[in-house]
This record gives structure tokens, C-alpha cells and sequence, in this order.
């Protein structure tokens, strides 16, 4: 196989391109909004600003400041015990920027807010509220925190007019505590996923796990299992990747066509669907994908 910086070349990255990727791009720079999708130079930016065959354009920002509470050893965010206060304007000018941006469904996400009492999930729901009010066809997914495990704060954010509530398993049972923060774990994160589809139930949800960080098939197959057994309804796959020396290095690169066994054999065990695939995060193509599944 033939390599680039020591990697497999299914990982190199296409120059994004496209239509709707130009027209996207031109109204974000009249905006003063940031993106995850440009802030982490993410590859499958002209794939997820075009929409693909359905046009449904997908983009991620986060809220919450850029400064997590927590530090798990995948992920490259800055971490302090105490950032700096969420920005009370911060809802209602998002919801103003997006309104006015060409994008058809936005993904929230944000860093964990431990020192906040209901981890930031009253804000989350001010923006949701605030958007759907400046832009009421907008579709909203949250990609949250596991909130400590506080199931209020869950409601709250289930509540607010949201369309897909997502949280982030990350990895098998056995390797939580060598990737994640300590604070964070297998059965809190099956809690609050579990409990997000029965505080409304109709409620989709999603969630993502890294590949190549050492898992067994087995491993895999079980965490999937237990996500259908609380009924969440996508599942994203991706190779995990090392941010930076100081992270968790790669075990395996995971072949495209294993990628493309996960998501067959995720789908035969009833997820509605399943995006997997080197390249593939949390937020890849999130709004072709919730079409895909609302009308399967
Ligand atoms: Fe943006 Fe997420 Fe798509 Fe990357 S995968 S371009 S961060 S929406
Ligand atoms: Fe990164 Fe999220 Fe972990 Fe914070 S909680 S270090 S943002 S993965």
C-alpha cells in the first residue's frame, strides 16, 4: 500500500470543491462565525458544505467557549479547571449568524463544562431555541457532553426543538479509561443516550466510536450491541487518529473494505444507519444522514 507521513494512502485528504461548497464558503466569510469543520481543517469539509446527492448542507460549530474542563488522551482542545464564563450573547448571535449562513442542518457541539452546574446544557438550549426561532426549517443536531451524568440537564436539552441528540462513546468498554478523562465512562455515556430516547421518545440518537485504538472485533460488536440495546438509532465509525506526539498513538489502521464490513453488519443488527469509514467523524455528512434515516 502505497504511504504518505507514514500513513495509508485511503487517508489522504481530497482538495474540497463544489458549488455549494464555494456559495457556503462565501457567505461564512461575510459571518463572524467559527467553524469546526474549517478551525480543525477537517477533510470531509467539501463533502459535508456540498450535501452531497440529497443538498442537504451540513456544518459544525461549537459553543461553550474553546476550553475544556476535561482531557482525554485522543483529544487535542486546550484544558483549564476554570475557562472563562459562557458568553450569555453567545446563543443569540450564533442562531442570528447560521440563520443568515447557507447551511441546512448545524451541528452544535462544545468542550465539557464540568464547573458549570448543569454542564452548559441550559445554553445548548437557548442556542437550539434561538435558531429554530431565526430559522425555523433549520435542522439541529447537539453533539454533548455526558453532562457528569446528570439527567436533567439531558432533558433540558431533549426539550429544547433539537432533531438529533448525539453523545460520543468513543470507545470500547475495556479502553475508557486509557482514552477518556477519568470523569468519563462507558456506562455514563450509555445512561444519558439511554435516557435521551426515553425523555422523548421519537428522540434520534447517535453516537460515535473510534476505530484503530487497539478494540478487538469482539469488543466492537459488544459496545454495538449495548448501543441497540438503549435503541440509539446512528452510529458513525471513523480511524481514530494521533493529534499530536503527546496523544495516544495508533494501534491499526483500519482497510477501508473493514470499514465497510462495520457499517453492513451495523445496519444487519438494526441501526438505522451507519457511517464508517477512514475518514468518517461524528458531524461526516450528519444531514444527509438524518434525512437518510427519516425516510427509511
Ligand atoms: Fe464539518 Fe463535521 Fe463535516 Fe468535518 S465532518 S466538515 S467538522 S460537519
Ligand atoms: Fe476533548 Fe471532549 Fe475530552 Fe474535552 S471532553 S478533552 S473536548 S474529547
Amino acid at each position: 500500500e502505497e504511504e504518505f507521513d507514514g500513513k495509508p494512502s485511503w487517508l489522504r485528504q481530497k482538495a474540497p470543491q463544489g458549488e455549494r461548497f464555494q456559495e457556503v464558503k462565501e457567505s461564512l466569510s461575510r459571518l463572524n462565525l467559527n467553524t469546526v469543520c474549517e478551525e480543525a481543517q477537517c477533510p470531509n469539509i467539501g463533502e459535508c458544505w456540498n450535501g452531497g446527492g440529497d443538498g442537504v448542507a451540513t456544518a459544525t460549530i461549537m459553543v461553550l467557549g474553546d476550553t475544556c474542563t476535561r482531557g482525554c488522551r485522543f483529544c487535542a482542545v486546550k484544558t483549564s479547571r476554570n475557562p472563562s464564563p459562557p458568553d450569555p450573547m453567545e446563543p443569540e448571535n450564533t442562531a442570528k449568524a447560521i440563520a443568515s449562513w447557507g447551511v441546512d442542518y448545524i451541528v452544535i457541539t462544545s468542550v465539557d463544562r464540568d464547573d458549570i452546574p448543569d454542564g452548559g446544557s441550559g445554553h445548548f438550549a437557548q442556542t437550539v431555541k434561538a435558531m429554530k426561532r431565526h430559522k425555523p426549517d433549520i435542522m439541529i443536531e447537539c453533539l454533548t457532553s455526558d453532562f457528569r451524568g446528570d439527567l436533567e440537564a439531558v432533558d433540558t436539552l431533549v426539550h429544547s426543538g433539537l432533531d438529533v441528540f448525539a453523545h460520543n462513546v468513543e470507545t470500547v468498554k475495556r479502553l475508557q479509561r486509557l482514552v477518556r478523562d477519568p470523569r468519563a465512562g462507558y456506562e455514563q455515556s450509555m445512561s444519558v443516550l439511554k435516557h435521551a430516547k426515553i425523555s422523548k421518545p421519537g428522540m434520534i440518537t447517535k453516537t460515535s466510536i473510534m476505530l484503530g485504538l487497539g478494540e478487538t472485533d469482539e469488543e466492537l460488536k459488544e459496545a454495538m450491541a449495548d448501543l441497540r440495546a438503549i435503541d440509539v438509532d446512528i452510529l458513525t465509525l471513523g480511524q481514530y487518529l494521533q493529534p499530536t506526539p503527546l496523544h495516544l498513538t495508533v494501534k491499526e489502521y483500519v482497510t477501508p473494505e473493514k470499514f465497510d464490513f462495520w457499517k453492513t453488519y451495523g445496519e444487519s443488527i438494526g441501526f438505522r444507519y451507519v457511517a464508517s469509514g477512514p475518514l468518517v467523524r461524528s458531524s461526516y455528512r450528519a444531514g444527509e444522514l438524518y434525512v437518510k434515516t427519516m425516510v427509511k
